[in-house]
């Protein structure tokens, strides 16, 4: 019999507190339907007595018909738990400081005095048959003994499921692991962690409180929380999953679009080494890892996690690193046909812009493999002309001219910004494609207001080919324009070549 363990979210609590995050109510919805979607057992959606905008937005979630339990947060006060109660949380959380340092610096009380206000707000939380999870805040800096006496205590109130939060993150695995077999000897409901990520051993620490009998585990998308933020939502699961061969209930083939939608709603982008949903986390460039994972992919990567158990896809780089075979297989998978001689020249072009420090996108190979092979078809778009409009006090409007499959066509369309307007233009110039801009990212190559934008665009078709493609410009909108044309042409060239 295979442990089950549960999953506490707290992006929409503990996540919207990292510094310079907001998430308007709609976001926060969202973010609601995507975690259902992944399998999260509880969401806590937030802290209603903090604001009548956060009990509003608590309500909405927890009338919203959502199979996971909402929990709002509150002290160990009856205003805020009235405030939770008024919200219609299935679960209520109430926390209180244990520790020495927080009762004297911030709560304002003695031991005894917190010890009652908790009993009696697990007391007032029960009376109204509502579910209770308790914190100790800051537990591990608290006193041992304490801890255990106020756990228990509460535990004799009629608490649920007691959480032992690692609150500013000092915890390492084996402390973790001691801590929690001390309190699973002395209560019997379930217990729950929360580690932050001070010295990046959250998911770490949230493990060993597992091994040691921890049954639920808090964390967030993308890590997101207060300082160095908290346990992240995909390692967590997939290490439980994968190298602890636990049972959860997470849909782990949706972990990369929640930690995207997040992403673009927060706007704290991951870095590209990140774990599980990071860009590279699944790409390979080096000649012997790539010749590797196309023999076996097991060669080079985890195995017990792959990418498609995490809505992932495995990606082979061109680059300075990359070998013949990684190549050859990139543009077999682009139909192209080449001689070993021409692959050669192509290796010998790729590794000199490498050289010059030079990231090498896919379409950067397929223009190299083109002149290299002479293979230039016809392109499927053709910019003529690109004009827009913006200002203060219009809406930015593009319009563009452009020949599509031989045949002008002129079309006009708005946007949130230029950029926005210009791509949206060249939809309407296309029509309806199934095209879909997936990532779209500019970066100033040179410091001024002259500077270069180098515009690199990741654009999807409906059967689901992805192609990256840059262009750099002066000007940024044309840079978009031109590398989004780039990537249609060449997935419409490889679509042709399908047939
Ligand atoms: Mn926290």
């Amino acid at each position: 019999m295979t442990k089950t363990i549960t999953f506490f979210d707290t992006t929409l609590r503990d996540g919207e507190q990292t510094p310079n995050v907001s998430l308007t109510n709609e976001q926060k919805f969202a973010i609601a339907g995507a975690l259902d979607k992944l399998g999260i057992d509880v969401i806590e959606a937030g802290f209603p007595a903090s604001s009548r905008g956060e009990l509003a937005a608590t309500k909405s979630i927890a009338r919203a018909g959502l199979r996971p339990t909402i929990c709002g947060l509150a002290r160990v006060l009856k205003p805020d738990i009235d405030a939770c109660l008024d919200a219609d949380v299935g679960l209520i959380h109430i926390f209180a400081s244990t520790s020495d340092v927080q009762l004297e610096h911030s709560m304002k009380k003695t031991r005894e005095e917190v010890y009652d206000l908790s009993i009696e707000a697990v007391d007032y939380v029960k009376q109204h048959g509502m579910q209770c999870l308790f914190s100790a805040m800051d537990a591990t800096r608290t006193d041992l003994g304490f801890l255990r006496y106020i756990c228990k205590g509460v535990e004799s109130a009629g608490a649920d499921i007691i959480n032992i939060p690692d609150t500013v993150g000092v915890m390492a695995p084996s402390k973790m692991y001691d801590l929690i077999a001390g309190i699973r000897a002395v209560i019997a409901v379930p217990i729950d962690v929360h580690c932050h990520n001070d010295f990046g051993l959250a998911v770490a620490n949230s493990l060993s409180a597992v091994e040691a009998g921890a049954n639920q585990v808090q964390v967030t998308v993308n890590g997101l929380g207060e300082r160095a933020g908290n346990a992240d939502l995909a390692q967590t699961v997939m290490s439980l999953q994968s190298i602890f061969g636990l049972t959860t209930h997470i849909n782990t083939e949706h972990l990369l679009e929640t930690s995207r939608l997040v992403e673009r709603f927060t706007k704290i982008n991951l870095p590209p080494m990140a774990p599980v949903v990071g860009e590279n986390a699944f790409s390979h460039e080096s000649g012997i890892h790539s010749r590797g994972v196309i023999e076996c992919a097991d060669t080079f990567e985890p195995g017990i996690m792959t990418p498609e158990m995490v809505g992932q896809r495995r990606r082979l780089v061109a680059g300075k690193h990359a070998g013949r075979h990684a190549v050859r297989e990139m543009l077999r998978d682009a139909s192209f046909s080449i001689t070993e001689a021409q692959l050669t020249d192509i290796m010998n072009r790729v590794k000199d812009l490498g050289d010059q420090g030079r990231r090498v996108t896919d379409i950067d190979l397929y223009t190299i493999a083109e002149a290299v092979t002479n293979d230039v078809s016809e392109p499927t778009i053709m910019l003529d002309e690109l004009s827009v409009m913006t200002g203060n006090r219009m809406t930015p409007t593009a319009t563009i001219k452009a020949t599509v499959h031989g045949r002008t066509k002129v079309g006009a369309r708005v946007g949130v910004g230029p950029v926005d307007a210009a791509i949206n233009a060249v939809h309407a110039v296309l029509g309806s494609s199934g095209l879909q801009l997936k990532t779209f990212r500019i970066d100033a190559i040179s410091g001024g207001t002259d500077a270069l934008a180098d515009v690199i665009v990741g654009v999807e078709d409906a059967k689901g080919h992805l192609v990256s493609a840059r262009a750099a410009r002066n000007d940024i909108v044309v840079a978009s324009v031109e590398a989004m044309i780039s990537a249609i042409n060449r997935l419409e060239l490889r679509d042709s070549e399908d047939h």
